[in-house]
């Protein structure tokens, strides 16, 4: 969802939420998030929205087409594959 808090915001100029109702997007707990997602599904720049909201630790509404819930599920996803990563190239050192 477009922020007038975003620091980077050039992206936002393409939203697909622009002059869409931001309840939308902040739908009360237990609600429908079909009909954001639905805005979302459409939106050339999806992936920065995502993104966006992942760097942020936004912990509310619709972004990127995804719930905190989904949200937090990729922020997990990510630290596993970084922390498996490190792993990685701890080993090597190790080994050399
Ligand atoms: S992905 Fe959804 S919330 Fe993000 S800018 Fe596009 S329409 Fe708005």
């Amino acid at each position: 969802m477009v922020s007038d808090e975003s620091l980077d915001k050039d992206w936002q100029d393409f939203a697909n939420c622009l002059g869409v109702d931001p309840d939308l997007f902040f739908p009360e707990r237990g609600a429908s998030t079909r009909e954001a997602k639905e805005v979302c599904r459409g939106c050339v720049v999806r992936e920065d929205c995502l993104e966006y909201a992942l760097r942020n630790s936004e912990k509310f509404g619709i972004w990127g087409g995804m719930s905190e819930r989904e949200r937090r599920r990729i922020r997990r996803q990510r630290a596993l594959e970084r922390q498996a990563a490190l792993e990685v190239i701890a080993e090597s050192q190790a080994i050399s």
